[in-house]
């Protein structure tokens, strides 16, 4: 049987977060009242002539320096045609043979293993209304998001498996929202992906035939769709079949993929440069400007966390994975520069909090100045590690500090060396045949002396001052 490898491309739009369309002056509030955001330019009137965002150019190349693309000067605009209702103008404005950014690459990590996938190009174009066929008779148009402005950021057929496109896309999605030119809501479109697929047989250079998938949002979805179309390509090709170039459909429901139509080529949009745009002609200063102010960028800012804080890889990945968790766990190690301390709590019981509640960490109850009260009446001795975490999920929901929560609940750890001696006394009165075994050598007895007053003390002896005590009676 023949054995195939799986090739996978991915286009990424990314919504960039102007506030203005990109070739007129209306808002991009996501939501609004229908065709409230909208003007005689991105209705597409007669006469109406577009002017390129500026921010949005700056955004472009801002992504394409992250990205370590090539900044094309000048680049230009083209129209692309084809008609669709939710297009009044009956061609898009994007860019061709002349995009933005160009040749860039994105290091991803899949597993354990480091990738460089390279990224052919990434264009401005303006988004398309929306077609609403819910609600009321026949279907409505909803130009709200007619010009909106969108990154197409376009790999080459450099990924290899499902893991692979979800590790690249994580990773570019962390990229655009560290530097704050899309927010990466992938429930909302702000960040649509359709990854295009082909299998060859193991050993053979030339491509196979591919397949583009659309209508994908979220991770999980991405992962699922290219894994069904690898089965079914690599089943009608071992049947002797054969693929056909066509765009397919997720179907979430029914988990599978279905025609949506043929693929077309690119000669069928009859693209031509925009005449109503000039060539964007983009200063050496200006690019140098830009380079000058981008913020550190996920891959960095592990590094930094591994070199500074010793943390492990693993952890200093999942804290940097999000820019928010990785600003909110830099302001607690600020606070207390106790930076293992700090990240075993905001990996395990903060973000598990944040999860359940589905709560971003930028709104959490707990802000770093609360977590880190808590940290410091666990150093302090006052509370127990153990005690800490149970009462976590309290401290999380309600608004008490940590000292009165931790008083309330009688959780006040005892490290008295008076109220602790009663304890072992009494542990030791109960246990003679232990006290006999440390006597004769076996010094792990100890172990469960201290189990005997932890639980004698309901879980608030201080464990190690038992521990220290213990031993000083038992050789005294
Ligand atoms: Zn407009």
């Amino acid at each position: 049987m023949t054995q195939y490898e799986t090739v996978i491309g991915l286009e990424v739009h990314a919504q960039l977060q102007t506030q203005s369309k990109l070739f007129c002056a209306c808002g991009t509030v996501f939501g609004q009242a229908p065709n409230t955001q909208t003007c005689p330019v991105c209705l597409g009137l007669p006469g109406a002539l577009p002017v390129v965002n500026r921010t949005a150019v700056e955004m472009a190349v801002r992504t394409g320096l992250a990205l370590n693309c090539a900044i094309r000067t000048p680049n230009r605009f083209a129209r692309k045609h084809y008609f669709y209702p939710d297009l009044p103008k009956g061609y898009q404005i994007s860019q061709y043979e002349a995009p933005i950014c160009e040749h860039g690459t994105l290091d991803v990590t899949v597993g354990a293993t480091a990738k460089r996938i390279r990224v052919r190009r990434a264009h401005l174009e303006e988004d398309a209304g929306k077609n609403v066929h819910e609600g009321g008779e026949g279907s409505r148009v909803d130009l709200n998001r007619a010009g909106t402005p969108l990154l197409e950021i376009v790999t080459e057929p450099d990924m290899r498996s499902s893991e692979e496109v979800v590790a690249y896309l994580k990773s570019l999605r962390d990229v655009l929202v560290y530097l704050g030119v899309c927010d990466g809501n992938m429930e909302q479109g702000s960040l649509r992906c359709e990854p295009n697929v082909s299998l060859r047989p193991v050993g053979r250079q030339e491509f196979g035939t591919k397949v583009e998938l659309k209508n994908i949002n979220s991770f999980k979805f991405v992962k699922e769709a290219i894994e069904y179309e690898v089965k079914r390509q690599s089943k009608v090709l071992s049947e002797g079949g054969t693929i056909h170039q066509e765009t397919r459909l997720w179907d979430t429901d029914r988990g599978m993929t279905a025609t949506m139509r043929s693929k077309e080529e690119a000669h069928d949009y009859r693209y031509f440069p925009d005449p109503d745009l000039a060539p964007v002609e983009i200063p050496a200063a200006w690019i140098a400007e830009i380079r000058r102010t981008l913020p550190e960028l996920p891959a960095a800012r592990v590094k930094r966390f591994v070199a500074d804080f010793g943390l492990p890889e693993y952890d200093a990945g999942v804290l940097t994975s999000s820019k928010a968790v990785a600003d909110y766990f830099e302001s607690c190690v600020a606070l207390y520069p106790q930076p293992k301390t700090v990240s075993h709590w905001v990996m395990g019981e903060l973000l598990r909090e944040l999860n359940t509640s589905g709560t971003d960490v930028a709104a959490s109850p707990v802000t770093p100045e609360r977590l880190v009260s808590l940290l410091k009446l666990v150093e302090a001795g006052t509370v127990s590690l153990k005690a800490a975490r149970d009462l976590f999920p309290e401290f999380y929901a309600g608004g008490k500090s940590a000292e009165q929560l931790v008083q309330e609940k009688g959780l006040t750890q005892v490290s008295d060396e008076s109220a602790l001696g009663a304890l072992i006394d009494e542990a030791l009165a109960k246990n003679p045949a232990q006290v006999a075994q440390f006597k004769e050598g076996k010094q792990q007895v100890v172990g469960f002396l201290v189990g005997q007053v932890m639980k004698a003390s309901g879980g608030k002896a201080n464990p190690g001052k038992v521990n220290e005590l213990l031993k000083r009676k038992l050789t005294g």
